[in-house]
């Protein structure tokens, strides 16, 4: 079968399962099995598809079609320009989340200075960070091991001098670690937010999406937590749902923020809270 009739074929049946991106799916899907890019797919449409992988490729469609996440049948997803190994581990990178990474770029300066990535996960928002900032000092913590094996690959990966290390928060840390910037992208879905059975995020670990208070326990932590952490001037930024930001600008002013504010995603969304120490 030539390679635009199986893209066809896969997309259709991609789509009859309920993807939202079945042909996008099935172009990823059969550019990681042929080790191709997907203007590759397009160019070379018209090529028999009978001497590749099609075996592979069938049961990654099927395993797509049963709903499990892009990114974790292919082992990878671009964050920032970055190609990041993903594993069920962890939460997938989102688009939503370059906001903070924007945020908290715009709060760098060129030179030298100490970030700190709460729940770093694939270690995305402290790698794209680095990437940026070759002057600053940039650590990454999270309660899972497999996370942190997983961030350390992704910072070999892209030879950056990340330092990731395992931490319940800030329990790992000295009691006189301090950064300039301190960032998270925590769990602050309610346990009984519907969405939670949806699409890709049913694959995904509760643990990085589920907060208690409705979703809130984790950003008010550390919230309460990060304030000491902070020189003054210092700034904490926060990733939420698109409905907390009231919530959230209220808990960072109740824990003694100043300057607090919040930023809206490409979508228009509000995604992102601040504040200064
Ligand atoms: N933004 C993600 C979602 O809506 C949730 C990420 C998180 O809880 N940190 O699926």
């Amino acid at each position: 079968m030539r390679i635009d009739a199986l893209l066809a074929r896969a997309t259709a049946r991609l789509a009859g399962a309920g993807s939202p991106s079945a042909r996008l799916d099935a172009e990823v899907l059969a550019g990681h099995v042929l080790g191709v890019d997907r203007t590759w797919l397009y160019t070379w449409g018209d090529r028999e598809f009978e001497s590749w992988p099609r075996a592979r490729f069938d049961a990654l469609v099927a395993a797509r079609a049963d709903g499990r996440p892009v990114a974790y049948l292919t082992g990878e997803r671009e964050f920032w320009g970055l190609s990041l190994e993903t594993a069920p581990s962890t939460l997938i990178p989102r688009p939503d989340t370059e906001t903070l990474v924007e945020t908290a770029l715009a709060r760098a300066s060129a030179g030298e200075g100490a970030l700190l990535d709460l729940g770093t996960g694939t270690g995305a928002i402290a790698l794209a960070f680095a990437s940026e900032r070759p002057g600053w000092r940039v650590e990454g913590i999270d309660l899972s091991e497999p996370a942190i094996a997983l961030a350390r690959r992704n910072a070999r990966r892209h030879d950056l001098a990340v330092r990731f290390r395992v931490s319940d928060w800030f329990g790992a840390l000295d009691e006189d670690e301090r950064f300039d910037l301190i960032v998270a992208n925590p769990p602050y879905i309610d346990a009984a937010d519907p969405h939670l059975a949806q699409g890709d995020v049913r694959f995904e670990p509760l643990s990085a999406l589920v907060a208690s208070e409705a979703g809130l326990g984790d950003l008010r932590r550390i919230a309460e937590a990060a304030l000491v952490r902070l020189p003054p001037g210092g700034t904490l930024l926060m990733e939420h749902g698109m409905s907390q930001g009231p919530e959230v600008r209220q808990i960072l002013v109740e824990a003694g923020f100043r300057d607090v504010e919040t930023r809206v995603d490409l979508g228009g969304r509000e995604r992102v809270t601040l504040g200064l120490r």
